[in-house]
């Protein structure tokens, strides 16, 4: 397969290009797809498969649609990761594959300034990647809502619980309105992954590579 034929936009396509990307990695084929299409999804993956092109190119192409409209900058895509250095390494995923465009890709990460996420919380940003403690403590906060937030990640899931993560995790996602898309990756499908993906995932479809 090649990634003209996975369902992206022109524009899409042409960031590829130029970040050199010239063929879609095993998770990408199967999983662009079905995150176009509006899908839940539970990915079986490990790091450095490609999944966070899987879920980034399709999460900034239909955000990059939305953005047109006049809305405040709201959270609008939650993508939750185990560790500051993962969060990092998503969020500059992500503003590779929106680069020139009006999408602020911010980061709450621990053992950074509080109060410095919270002014970039307050000023507005479009996609949030977090590590869940630290979020928690901003939502207590009442630094964000995430009451505009239609697009959930769980990424590197089976991390999050062995870090102890779980409750947050159940927290975050009873914030976030019903009606979202929700995604999930974990290189390994513990059975409190999958009770997990049970409460919070709607009929996904499961993807593995
Ligand atoms: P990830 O598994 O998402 O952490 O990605 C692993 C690495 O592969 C990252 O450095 C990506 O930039 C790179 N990568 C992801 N997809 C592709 C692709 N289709 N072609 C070339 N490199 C890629």
């Amino acid at each position: 397969t090649a990634f003209d034929t996975l369902g992206l936009s022109a524009q899409t396509l042409k960031t590829l290009a130029g970040l050199g990307y010239t063929e879609p990695t095993p998770i990408q084929s199967q999983a662009i797809p079905l995150v176009l299409a509006g899908h839940d999804i539970v990915g079986l993956a490990q790091t450095g498969t490609g999944k966070t092109a899987a879920f980034g190119l399709p999460l900034v192409e239909d955000l990059l649609a939305e953005a047109q409209k006049p809305e405040p900058k709201k959270v609008r895509a939650l993508i939750l990761a185990p560790t500051r250095e993962l969060v990092n390494q998503i969020a500059t995923n992500l503003k590779s594959f929106s680069k020139r465009s009006p999408l602020f890709v911010g980061t709450v990460v621990g053992g950074a300034s509080i109060n410095m996420q919270a002014k970039m919380l307050f000023r507005g940003v479009d996609v949030l990647v977090a590590t869940p403690g630290r979020l928690i403590d901003l939502l207590d906060r009442k630094a964000l809502s995430l009451d505009a937030t239609r697009r959930l990640v769980l990424d590197e899931a089976d991390q999050m619980l062995d870090i102890g993560f779980i409750h947050d995790l159940r927290k975050i996602a009873k914030l976030v309105p019903a009606k979202r898309q929700t995604l999930l990756f974990s290189a390994t499908m513990p059975k409190q992954i999958a009770d997990l993906a049970d409460a919070f995932l709607t009929n996904p479809k499961t993807v593995s590579v």
